[in-house]
Protein backbone atom coordinates (compact mmCIF):
# COMPACT_ATOMS: atom_id res chain seq x y z
CA UNK A 1 0.00 0.00 0.00
CA UNK A 2 0.63 3.68 -0.36
CA UNK A 3 1.98 5.36 2.98
CA UNK A 4 2.62 8.58 4.32
CA UNK A 5 6.51 7.63 3.17
CA UNK A 6 5.83 7.54 -0.46
CA UNK A 7 3.57 10.64 0.45
CA UNK A 8 6.45 12.64 1.36
CA UNK A 9 8.21 11.05 -1.49
CA UNK A 10 6.59 12.41 -3.93
CA UNK A 11 6.44 15.70 -2.72
CA UNK A 12 10.36 15.29 -2.42
CA UNK A 13 10.78 14.41 -6.02
CA UNK A 14 8.32 16.83 -7.20
CA UNK A 15 9.90 19.75 -5.18
CA UNK A 16 13.45 18.37 -7.09
CA UNK A 17 11.56 18.13 -10.26
CA UNK A 18 10.05 21.41 -10.20
CA UNK A 19 13.62 23.16 -9.29
CA UNK A 20 15.30 21.92 -12.15
CA UNK A 21 12.66 22.63 -14.66
CA UNK A 22 12.16 25.92 -13.05
CA UNK A 23 14.07 27.86 -15.96
CA UNK A 24 11.68 25.98 -18.72
CA UNK A 25 8.52 26.43 -16.91
CA UNK A 26 9.58 29.84 -16.99
CA UNK A 27 10.62 30.30 -20.46
CA UNK A 28 7.26 28.83 -21.58
CA UNK A 29 5.56 31.53 -19.26
CA UNK A 30 7.60 34.30 -20.74
CA UNK A 31 6.09 33.05 -24.28
CA UNK A 32 2.18 33.29 -23.43
CA UNK A 33 2.22 35.13 -19.61
CA UNK A 34 4.23 36.53 -17.36
CA UNK A 35 7.60 34.45 -17.32
CA UNK A 36 6.97 33.31 -13.61
CA UNK A 37 5.51 30.15 -13.08
CA UNK A 38 8.29 27.87 -13.06
CA UNK A 39 9.68 30.59 -9.89
CA UNK A 40 6.20 30.73 -8.74
CA UNK A 41 5.67 26.80 -8.31
CA UNK A 42 9.91 26.70 -7.37
CA UNK A 43 8.66 29.06 -4.04
CA UNK A 44 5.52 27.10 -3.61
CA UNK A 45 7.48 23.92 -3.31
CA UNK A 46 10.84 25.04 -1.31
CA UNK A 47 8.07 25.90 1.02
CA UNK A 48 6.11 22.77 1.41
CA UNK A 49 9.51 21.17 1.99
CA UNK A 50 10.22 23.04 5.02
CA UNK A 51 6.51 22.44 6.08
CA UNK A 52 7.01 18.34 5.80
CA UNK A 53 9.12 17.98 8.80
CA UNK A 54 6.35 19.06 11.21
CA UNK A 55 3.61 16.94 9.01
CA UNK A 56 5.52 13.83 8.78
CA UNK A 57 4.28 12.10 11.48
CA UNK A 58 0.36 12.68 10.28
CA UNK A 59 -2.31 11.09 8.31
CA UNK A 60 -1.69 11.30 4.37
CA UNK A 61 -4.89 13.70 4.43
CA UNK A 62 -3.34 16.37 6.32
CA UNK A 63 0.28 16.09 4.72
CA UNK A 64 -1.57 17.13 1.61
CA UNK A 65 -3.70 19.80 2.99
CA UNK A 66 -0.89 21.22 4.23
CA UNK A 67 0.88 21.36 1.13
CA UNK A 68 -2.39 22.98 -0.41
CA UNK A 69 -2.52 25.67 1.97
CA UNK A 70 1.29 26.06 2.09
CA UNK A 71 0.91 26.20 -2.02
CA UNK A 72 -1.77 29.06 -1.74
CA UNK A 73 0.14 31.15 0.82
CA UNK A 74 3.36 30.68 -1.54
CA UNK A 75 2.65 30.74 -4.92
CA UNK A 76 0.16 33.44 -5.55
CA UNK A 77 -0.92 33.99 -9.51
CA UNK A 78 -3.04 31.73 -11.38
CA UNK A 79 -1.43 28.48 -10.68
CA UNK A 80 -1.46 28.64 -6.45
CA UNK A 81 -4.52 28.58 -5.67
CA UNK A 82 -5.36 25.83 -8.62
CA UNK A 83 -2.52 23.92 -7.36
CA UNK A 84 -3.31 24.47 -3.53
CA UNK A 85 -7.00 23.75 -4.01
CA UNK A 86 -5.97 20.39 -5.61
CA UNK A 87 -3.71 19.30 -2.71
CA UNK A 88 -6.16 20.34 -0.78
CA UNK A 89 -9.15 18.66 -2.15
CA UNK A 90 -6.81 15.59 -2.34
CA UNK A 91 -6.01 16.20 1.00
CA UNK A 92 -9.65 16.44 1.90
CA UNK A 93 -10.40 13.04 -0.22
CA UNK A 94 -8.08 11.07 2.15
CA UNK A 95 -8.72 12.29 5.56
CA UNK A 96 -7.65 10.71 8.22
CA UNK A 97 -6.14 8.09 5.62
CA UNK A 98 -2.13 6.24 6.83
CA UNK A 99 -2.17 3.70 3.98
CA UNK A 100 -3.63 4.10 0.55
CA UNK A 101 -5.17 1.30 -1.99
CA UNK A 102 -4.79 1.96 -5.54
CA UNK A 103 -8.01 2.71 -5.83
CA UNK A 104 -7.79 5.77 -3.62
CA UNK A 105 -4.65 6.93 -5.38
CA UNK A 106 -7.23 7.47 -8.43
CA UNK A 107 -9.75 8.83 -5.84
CA UNK A 108 -7.30 11.41 -4.76
CA UNK A 109 -6.23 12.58 -8.24
CA UNK A 110 -9.94 12.86 -9.59
CA UNK A 111 -10.39 15.08 -6.05
CA UNK A 112 -7.64 17.08 -7.44
CA UNK A 113 -9.15 17.85 -10.83
CA UNK A 114 -12.47 18.77 -9.44
CA UNK A 115 -10.83 21.06 -7.49
CA UNK A 116 -8.84 22.95 -10.18
CA UNK A 117 -11.92 23.02 -12.48
CA UNK A 118 -14.26 23.87 -9.49
CA UNK A 119 -11.93 27.04 -9.07
CA UNK A 120 -10.86 27.71 -12.41
CA UNK A 121 -14.08 26.69 -14.83
CA UNK A 122 -11.41 25.57 -17.50
CA UNK A 123 -12.50 22.93 -19.84
CA UNK A 124 -10.02 20.15 -21.66
CA UNK A 125 -9.17 22.32 -24.87
CA UNK A 126 -8.59 25.21 -23.40
CA UNK A 127 -5.25 25.02 -22.78
CA UNK A 128 -4.22 24.97 -19.27
CA UNK A 129 -2.91 22.25 -16.63
CA UNK A 130 -6.64 20.55 -16.80
CA UNK A 131 -5.11 19.18 -20.90
CA UNK A 132 -2.69 17.60 -18.93
CA UNK A 133 -4.36 16.01 -15.51
CA UNK A 134 -7.44 14.74 -16.94
CA UNK A 135 -6.00 12.43 -19.77
CA UNK A 136 -3.92 11.31 -17.22
CA UNK A 137 -6.77 10.54 -15.08
CA UNK A 138 -8.25 8.60 -17.54
CA UNK A 139 -4.92 6.53 -18.54
CA UNK A 140 -4.77 5.91 -14.64
CA UNK A 141 -8.22 4.78 -14.30
CA UNK A 142 -7.52 2.17 -17.87
CA UNK A 143 -4.84 0.89 -16.67
CA UNK A 144 -6.09 0.16 -13.58
CA UNK A 145 -9.24 -1.38 -14.86
CA UNK A 146 -6.91 -3.75 -17.23
CA UNK A 147 -5.29 -4.80 -13.94
CA UNK A 148 -1.66 -3.10 -14.16
CA UNK A 149 -0.36 -2.75 -11.23
CA UNK A 150 -0.02 1.08 -9.64
CA UNK A 151 3.54 1.54 -10.82
CA UNK A 152 2.67 0.84 -14.26
CA UNK A 153 -0.31 2.34 -14.28
CA UNK A 154 1.03 5.73 -13.09
CA UNK A 155 3.79 5.32 -15.42
CA UNK A 156 0.65 5.47 -18.29
CA UNK A 157 -0.70 8.38 -16.56
CA UNK A 158 2.68 10.02 -16.49
CA UNK A 159 3.11 9.95 -20.03
CA UNK A 160 -0.50 10.53 -21.04
CA UNK A 161 0.01 14.00 -18.97
CA UNK A 162 3.12 14.86 -20.99
CA UNK A 163 1.18 13.70 -24.56
CA UNK A 164 -1.53 16.29 -23.09
CA UNK A 165 1.30 19.27 -22.27
CA UNK A 166 2.36 18.50 -25.88
CA UNK A 167 -0.73 18.74 -27.31
CA UNK A 168 -1.89 22.12 -25.95
CA UNK A 169 0.96 23.53 -28.21
CA UNK A 170 -1.80 24.16 -31.11
CA UNK A 171 -4.28 24.92 -29.06
CA UNK A 172 -5.68 28.72 -28.69
CA UNK A 173 -5.39 29.95 -24.82
CA UNK A 174 -8.80 30.77 -23.50
CA UNK A 175 -8.16 31.22 -19.70
CA UNK A 176 -5.81 32.69 -17.69
CA UNK A 177 -3.38 35.35 -18.66
CA UNK A 178 -2.31 33.36 -22.46
CA UNK A 179 -6.28 34.17 -22.91
CA UNK A 180 -4.99 37.70 -23.43
CA UNK A 181 -2.65 36.91 -26.10
CA UNK A 182 -6.02 35.57 -28.50
CA UNK A 183 -4.79 33.99 -31.73
CA UNK A 184 -1.05 34.87 -30.78
CA UNK A 185 -1.00 32.50 -27.39
CA UNK A 186 -1.02 29.57 -30.42
CA UNK A 187 2.23 27.75 -31.39
CA UNK A 188 3.23 27.64 -27.44
CA UNK A 189 3.25 24.94 -24.88
CA UNK A 190 0.96 25.99 -21.93
CA UNK A 191 3.37 26.01 -18.61
CA UNK A 192 0.88 25.17 -16.15
CA UNK A 193 0.35 21.52 -18.30
CA UNK A 194 3.91 21.54 -18.22
CA UNK A 195 4.20 21.49 -14.61
CA UNK A 196 1.07 19.37 -13.99
CA UNK A 197 3.21 16.46 -16.23
CA UNK A 198 6.49 16.67 -13.84
CA UNK A 199 3.85 16.31 -10.91
CA UNK A 200 2.81 13.24 -12.93
CA UNK A 201 6.35 12.41 -13.39
CA UNK A 202 7.05 12.36 -9.73
CA UNK A 203 4.21 10.93 -8.68
CA UNK A 204 4.89 8.02 -10.96
CA UNK A 205 8.61 7.62 -9.98
CA UNK A 206 8.00 7.50 -6.03
CA UNK A 207 5.00 4.57 -6.72
CA UNK A 208 7.26 2.32 -9.29
P1 LIG B 1 -0.04 33.68 -13.54
O1 LIG B 1 -0.66 33.43 -14.89
O2 LIG B 1 -0.98 34.35 -12.61
O3 LIG B 1 1.29 34.36 -13.65
P2 LIG B 1 1.29 31.13 -13.32
O4 LIG B 1 2.20 31.66 -14.37
O5 LIG B 1 1.96 30.57 -12.10
O6 LIG B 1 0.22 32.22 -12.89
O7 LIG B 1 0.41 29.94 -13.92
C1 LIG B 1 -0.09 29.99 -15.23
C2 LIG B 1 -0.78 28.67 -15.55
O8 LIG B 1 -1.98 28.57 -14.80
C3 LIG B 1 -1.22 28.53 -16.99
O9 LIG B 1 -0.17 28.03 -17.81
C4 LIG B 1 -2.39 27.56 -16.91
O10 LIG B 1 -1.99 26.22 -17.06
C5 LIG B 1 -2.89 27.75 -15.51
N1 LIG B 1 -4.21 28.40 -15.48
C6 LIG B 1 -4.49 29.72 -15.61
N2 LIG B 1 -5.82 29.93 -15.51
C7 LIG B 1 -6.38 28.70 -15.35
C8 LIG B 1 -7.73 28.23 -15.17
N3 LIG B 1 -8.77 29.08 -15.13
N4 LIG B 1 -7.92 26.90 -15.02
C9 LIG B 1 -6.89 26.04 -15.03
N5 LIG B 1 -5.60 26.42 -15.17
C10 LIG B 1 -5.35 27.72 -15.33
MG1 LIG C 1 2.75 33.53 -14.95
MG1 LIG D 1 2.14 35.92 -12.50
Amino acid sequence: PITVEHVTHFLTAAAALIHERRDELTALDAAIGDADHGANLDRGFTAVMARLPSVADKDIGTVLKTTGMTIVSTVGGASGPLYGTAFVRAGMALADRHELSTEEVLLALEAALDGIVARGKAQRGEKTMVDALAPAIEALRAALAAGEPLGRALQAAADAAEGGAKATIPMLALKGRASYLGERSIGHQDPGATSTAYLLRALAMTCS
